[in-house]
């Protein structure tokens, strides 16, 4: 059995503060990244407890270099660094037999969602799929279910807990942390959460048939509302991303991985543009 863990960090147990995401940090982050490790490791446990003979973990948050190799769980392989394609989904591939979710957070406007956003904070204001608000949970899930790959876990807080429901019916959920705020949360601590995310995975393998890939609509509308008009018109300069209104571009198209690439593409080009394409 093959799993694959995409695993982001502002869900990890423990975490409440984007000091203990950024490796601008010090003293805060090191301690995020130990809290991070910690329960991916659960999860890798968890996995091969389950009978997982092969599990590969994409370090899916900020430079993707988060996780520390030299404490991550025997069995367990890690794709490490940025400049992905396929982003938080970077190395899975058709033959696995299911994706974790862990250290998830909420989508951009979820109120209670601890640090919640979606993709880049500081460039998006909300992404829509065929119509509705989402988050990585869905976008991601998106990618699995184009590859015929079940999520069948996803750990963090309480907000990206009840997306997942939402969105992936019969998803096995771990909440880490009562969030109710974007910088506060009520935790549970990691010397507990570890046995409850080992416990989780174990149970998501044991009905695994129960969870069906998710299916998106074709062709898929993807559409990026970005905080500045000026992400918007750099963003309109690929061909296949048209624009909407000032600060809104759509993409269209009826392969849902092309239209991931072209999506993430356009985020890319409206980041540059945020302060000038050529000022930095
Ligand atoms: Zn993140």
């Amino acid at each position: 059995m093959k799993i694959f863990i995409s695993a982001d960090m502002e869900g990890a147990s423990g975490i409440t503060s984007t000091k203990q995401c950024s490796p601008k940090e010090t003293t805060e982050y090191e301690r995020g990244r130990k809290f991070l490790t910690g329960d991916v490791n659960a999860a890798v446990r968890g996995a091969i407890a389950a009978g997982a003979d092969e599990v590969l973990v994409n370090d899916s948050h900020g430079p993707m270099t988060n996780i520390l190799i030299e404490d991550l769980a025997e069995g367990a392989r890690l794709i490490s660094g940025s400049n992905k394609p396929l982003l938080q989904m970077q190395g899975l591939e058709p033959g696995f037999d299911a994706v974790f979710f862990v250290a998830y957070h909420a989508r951009e406007g979820t109120g209670e969602g601890l640090l919640n956003h979606t993709i880049m904070g500081s460039v998006v204001q909300e992404l829509r799929c065929n119509g509705e608000s989402v988050g990585e949970t869905a976008i991601n899930a998106g990618i699995a279910g184009a590859m015929g790959v079940p999520v069948v876990l996803l750990t963090g807080d309480r907000e990206v807990a009840r997306e997942a429901q939402c969105r992936l019916p019969g998803i096995e959920t771990v909440t880490v942390k009562d969030s109710f705020d974007r910088h506060a949360s009520n935790c549970i601590p990691p010397s507990r959460t570890r046995g409850m995310i080992e416990d989780g995975a174990r149970r998501a393998l044991a009905h695994l048939g129960e969870v069906k890939p998710l299916e998106v609509e074709l062709p898929v509308v993807f559409e990026i509302a970005f905080r500045s008009t000026a992400s918007a018109a750099m963003a309109c300069l690929f061909p296949s991303v048209k624009p909407v209104d000032a600060r809104t571009v759509e993409i269209v198209d009826g392969d849902y991985l092309a239209a991931f690439k072209k999506l993430w593409g356009a985020l890319i080009l409206g980041r540059s543009a945020m302060g000038g394409v050529l000022e930095s």
